[in-house]
């Protein structure tokens, strides 16, 4: 059994254990959260280029759909489990509550090393599955996407595949898919987008309350001024769980450069955000004075890997900065960590070495529990997985909306409406977590929980 995937699992199911029975639902409601609805686990035969005949194993797991039709991304990865699969799927009932979708949770997954497969051979590999998961998914049933080594053209391929069991056009079926095939504008960028627009809005709330908690103690501060006046400092006597100030402008540092990573740090760096550090499973890199994404994607898409691409403006030169290995950027002295590749990276081994105040979540699940409680005691502000990565699934429901009216928006329009909703779900879990004095990842699973129970 991996260890890996049943930590993140015993930790997904313990935080909803806890959360249900600290909001008084019976035991049997507990049962109906945690456990998978169907698991769905399979073998599949895919030819390889040279004629042999190769098995792989996959999964489906569909956790819960309250809410709505299950929600979820496939995932090909050679260490990849059921445990991990059934993990996500049980984060993604809850991503999408915070989210507030009509969505319930699911995952897929495939043991494969698709770096190892040829082009046919992974468009082969992604029909086997697509066919495997035919009967149980559909645009009101269970609507998959991408997730990690898999991308909009694998989304194509599986959808055209279930187009043709099914015998109709279903461009509701899967999101994710190349905008020409009823794909929708902004999806690529959506998850990053989602992140950095949550964390701009955290800086600004924490900024602003710690004026506020600045000015209780210090009655001759700046904000006794007449600008400042009409903050209600009344309600913010109640507020003690956040004292921290962060730069408008703060470093960040960004493990994983991929789909998330790189969008989350080339928006950030857009915002004037200081990206100093970004890595990928080769190795990283670390320019004190901030990077440029969009330079480092190029030297990356030439050397292989962002390591030795210290590319400050426009140029890359390795005069500006210094190799860092992936273990290293997670330790950086910045005001920002940003952990966007794989789970559990933040552990008992490395977390009282964390220096970031700030940590979003943009992977699923890269901080174990035990890890949480200590940074959380110790007065690290964490934005939780299932609303610091939900702009993606909230981009994958527009585009789903999209598809089912065959209707589509500009880019303009679908960042907009990104833009209204992740605001929405941050403002609801800021002011519950402000409110009940819990951290926002508490107030999150709460929020989540009982919108579930709800529907249930
Ligand atoms: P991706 O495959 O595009 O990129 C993954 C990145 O992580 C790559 O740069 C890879 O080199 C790097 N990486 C792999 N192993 C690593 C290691 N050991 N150390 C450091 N870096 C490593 O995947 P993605 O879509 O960017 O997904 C990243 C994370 O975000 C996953 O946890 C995924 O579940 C989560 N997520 C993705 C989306 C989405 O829309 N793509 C949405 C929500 C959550």
């Amino acid at each position: 059994m991996d260890n890996q995937g049943q930590k993140m699992l015993e930790s997904a199911q313990s935080i909803i254990n806890k959360t249900a029975r600290k909001l008084g639902y019976k035991p049997s409601i507990v049962d109906r959260l945690i456990e998978p609805e169907m698991i769905h686990e399979f073998t599949f035969r895919v030819r390889m280029d040279n004629g042999e005949v190769k098995l792989f194993k996959g999964w489906r797991i569909q956790h819960n759909n309250a809410l709505g039709p299950y929600k979820g991304g496939i995932r090909f990865h050679p260490d990849t489990t059921r445990e991990e699969v059934q993990a996500l799927a049980t984060l993604m009932t809850i991503k999408c509550s915070v989210a507030g979708l009509p969505y319930g949770g699911a995952k897929g997954g495939v043991i494969v090393d698709p770096k190892k497969l040829s082009e046919t051979e992974l468009e082969r590999l992604s029909k086997r599955y697509a066919e495997k998961i035919a009967p149980f998914i559909g645009e009101d049933v269970d609507v998959p996407a991408p997730d990690v080594n898999t991308n909009p053209k694998i989304m194509s391929w599986m959808n055209d595949e279930y187009q043709k069991i099914i015998g109709k056009k279903s461009p509701a079926a899967f999101t994710g898919k190349p905008f020409d095939q009823g794909g929708s504008l902004g999806r690529t960028e959506a998850t990053g987008r989602g992140g950095v627009i949550v964390l701009k809005s955290l800086i600004s709330k924490l900024n602003s309350q710690f004026s506020i908690l600045n000015f209780q103690s210090n009655p001759k501060s700046q904000l006794s001024n007449k600008k400042n006046e009409n903050l209600n400092i009344e309600n913010s006597l109640k507020i003690s769980n956040f004292k921290l100030k962060i730069p408008q402008h703060p470093t960040i540092a960004v493990q994983g450069f991929g789909n998330v990573g790189y969008y989350f740090a080339k928006i950030a760096h857009d915002e004037r955000f200081k990206i100093v550090a970004v890595s990928d499973s080769k190795g990283g890199v670390y320019v004190k004075e901030g990077l440029s994404p969009e330079k480092t994607l190029e030297c990356k898409k030439e050397k292989g890997s962002v390591a030795g691409c210290y590319c400050k403006g426009s140029v890359c030169d390795v005069r500006y900065g210094k190799p860092v290995s992936n273990e290293a950027l997670l330790e950086l002295p910045v005001d920002v960590l940003v952990p966007a590749a794989l789970e559990n990276v933040i552990n008992e081994k490395n977390m009282d070495k964390i220096q970031a105040k700030v940590i979003v979540e943009m992977a699923n699940g890269p901080i174990t529990e035990e890890a949480y409680e200590y940074l959380v005691k110790k007065g690290v502000v964490i934005v939780p997985d299932v609303l610091a990565n939900s702009g993606g699934v909230t981009v994958s429901y527009l585009e789903w909306v999209q598809g089912k009216q065959r209707y589509w928006w500009s880019e303009e329009e679908v960042n907009k409406k990104l833009e209204e909703m992740i605001l929405k779900a941050f403002e609801i879990i800021w002011n519950s977590s402000v409110k009940k004095k819990i951290p926002l990842k508490q107030a999150a699973f709460e929020v989540a929980v009982e919108r579930i129970v709800k529907a249930l």
